[in-house]
């Protein structure tokens, strides 16, 4: 059985490591076919390509895609997806240019609780990209504002946090159609995470087939077993895909690594089932 990890991060979003540097470690971790999903950007898909076929690893093209829906952030991957694609690169510029406003208005924020220089050393860290939460909790991190990230984003960047601004995303439909104008498919990331009831995921499964999504990630590292097999369940009954992917960010926590601690439950239909691979 090939080993799937459909949802990582790099450098060109809040990943640490290079695209290059994402895939040799996918290779050494025995990862067979492994989806890039930056948030909100294509960018380390051309250095992935390369590297991919050096490591001999099966590269998704993906994508992570920051959606406010029903006023809380959501976020839908695509995976094999034209990158090439207008429509998608013109959604995802907004959305960037989103993440560059933010990112103003959180320096200011934390500017005012006296701690300067955010925006430009958080530019830095993010290079061409534009910033999120993370580069922010890193910052605030090495400057001592925040014991560990978990502390920065309590303290400063989460919900209740002194620094944090809204991001005002893109709605559902059209994330999912860029993912699906672009000839991929979009899938529901970590559903678990966003605390939401029976009722209101429902509403937000509902929607997300009407617009033509068809995926869900089932295991991910921020679901217990429990949790899998509830979203696997949720999936049977409305249709969906199951995914996988680790949300690998950085080295370093051992309990979220490229391709491992991933298992579906019993009874999922994996969206790989749906690929024909040349
Ligand atoms: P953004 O899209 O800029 O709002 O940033 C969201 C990112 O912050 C997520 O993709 C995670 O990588 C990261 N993140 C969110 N909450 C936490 C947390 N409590 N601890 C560490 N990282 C987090
Ligand atoms: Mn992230
Ligand atoms: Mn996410
Ligand atoms: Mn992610």
């Amino acid at each position: 059985m090939p080993v799937y990890d459909l949802h990582t991060h790099s450098t060109y979003s809040d990943g640490t490591l290079r695209p290059a540097e994402l895939i040799a470690r996918a290779a050494e971790q025995g990862v067979d076919v492994l989806a890039l999903t930056d948030h909100d950007s294509t960018e380390g898909l051309a250095e992935a390509t390369a590297a991919a076929q050096q490591h001999g690893v099966r590269l998704i093209n993906g994508v992570e895609i920051s959606v406010t829906w029903s006023a809380r952030t959501i976020h839908v991957v695509g995976l094999g997806i034209d990158a090439a694609n207008p429509s998608l690169q013109n959604g995802l510029a907004g959305l960037r240019e989103q993440r560059a406003e933010r990112a103003r208005k959180m320096a200011a924020k934390l500017e005012k609780a006296g701690i300067p220089d955010a925006l430009n050393t958080v530019s830095v860290m993010a290079g061409t990209e534009a910033a999120t939460r993370t580069h922010f909790a890193r910052f605030l991190v090495e400057c001592g504002a925040a014991r560990d990230m978990q502390a920065a984003f309590k303290k400063w960047l989460g919900r209740k946090g002194k620094a944090y601004v809204s991001g005002e995303w893109t709605e559902l439909e059209n994330a999912v159609g860029w993912i699906t104008d672009a000839g991929g498919q979009a899938v529901i990331a970590h559903p678990v995470r966003y605390k939401m009831t029976n009722t209101k995921l429902k509403a937000l499964i509902d929607e997300f087939r009407h617009f033509g999504g068809g995926g869900i990630e089932v295991a991910t590292s921020s679901h217990a077993m429990h949790e899998r097999r509830k979203i696997a369940e949720i999936a049977g009954q409305n249709a969906l895909l199951s995914s996988v992917g680790s949300d690998f960010h950085t080295p370093g926590n051992p309990r979220i690594e490229l391709g491992q601690y991933l298992d579906l439950p019993a009874g999922c239909e994996p969206i790989w089932n749906t690929w024909r691979f040349d």
